[in-house]
């Protein structure tokens, strides 16, 4: 299968390009910045999408970047980095000659409103009350293609676990000094997925006839996972007991109140409808994912 993967450069897309040209797969990148088996998104608007018999969208500005201020410019840039770059790819497939067969994309469970006791599947309601789940609203909406013959899928990953990228990039560090911990009251749920799990359920959904519409993208043992009992096995896959929490209004600090929502507010989601589609998980429990990705 020929596959273009808009933000195939990406933490999420190196892994994906990797098990797709494991298993014969040929993949061509959408990037800002051309390259080796890449096209611009500008040569996507002008000349179209090369021939090719599926598309994903992995592409938006890193929304927990550290180092870039919680603002207006920063969350315009969030939002179009993602709904423009969905919308292109939509276009390119409703104007192609020979439309592919698959059109997957990747959003979040962002959708699914913030608590400590819902639980949610891809049938709950969602998508409309705070800039996350609005974002994810309107990112799915530029993916729709009215009376296309192309079968679409979003998959909706939770924090992307994995070794080079992500949010663990980040909290290595301290952990591995004995300076991490739980973030707020750590009683926050955690919805998680193996790197190696996103990227098959993006695969099992592109060679798939039969899958159609949402998947959530989190482990099937994430609903029981707390922001607290991530913090406790990740210190101890890394072998280091110490545990200091992170105060609330240090994350709030550090990222912006808004932003902070991420981590100091989680959601228990189920991935029900992507089980049902016959993806089986690599890593369905917490500990033997860490151990992986810290080994
Ligand atoms: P990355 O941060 O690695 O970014 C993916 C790619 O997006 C980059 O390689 C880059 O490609 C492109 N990109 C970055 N900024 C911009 C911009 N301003 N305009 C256009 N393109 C841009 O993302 P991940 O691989 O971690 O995530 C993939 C998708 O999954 C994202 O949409 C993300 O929101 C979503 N997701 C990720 C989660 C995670 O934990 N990682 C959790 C839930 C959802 P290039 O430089 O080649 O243009």
């Amino acid at each position: 299968m020929r596959v273009v993967v808009g933000g195939g450069t990406g933490f999420v897309g190196r892994a994906l390009t990797q098990l797709l040209r494991s298993r014969g797969h040929q993949v061509t990148h959408v990037s800002r910045q051309g390259g080796e088996d890449r096209i611009t998104w500008e040569e996507l608007s002008h000349s179209g999408l090369p021939p090719c018999d599926a598309v994903v969208n992995l592409a938006g500005e890193n929304v927990l970047n550290p180092f870039r201020r919680w603002g207006d410019a920063f969350c315009r840039e969030v939002i179009s980095s993602r709904v423009e770059t969905t919308k292109a790819l939509a276009e390119a497939i409703a104007a192609a000659e020979q439309p592919p067969r698959a059109w997957v994309l990747v959003t979040g469970v962002g959708f699914y409103r913030p608590s400590p006791t819902a639980e949610y599947t891809e049938d709950s309601p969602g998508g409309d009350f705070d800039f996350f789940s609005r974002l994810v609203s309107s990112w799915e909406a530029a993916a729709l293609i009215p009376g296309s013959p192309t079968r679409g899928v979003v998959v909706r990953p939770g924090v992307v676990l994995g070794r080079d990228g992500g949010a663990i990039a980040q909290m290595l560090l301290p952990f591995r000094l004995g300076l991490g911990g739980p973030m707020g009251s750590g009683l926050q749920p955690f919805p998680w997925i193996h790197i190696q799990d996103l990227s098959g359920i993006v695969c099992h959904a592109l060679e798939k006839e039969s899958v159609q519409g949402i998947l959530n993208g989190v482990a099937p043992s994430s609903p029981g996972t707390s922001n607290g009992t991530f913090a406790r096995e990740l210190a101890a896959a890394l072998g280091r007991p110490a545990l200091l929490p992170v105060p609330a209004w240090a994350v709030r600090a550090v990222f912006g109140a808004e932003r902070a929502v991420m981590l100091l507010e989680g959601q228990r989601v189920l991935p029900k409808r992507t089980l049902e589609s016959g993806y089986s998980f690599i890593f369905p429990e917490l500990p033997a994912a860490l151990r992986d990705i810290v080994a």
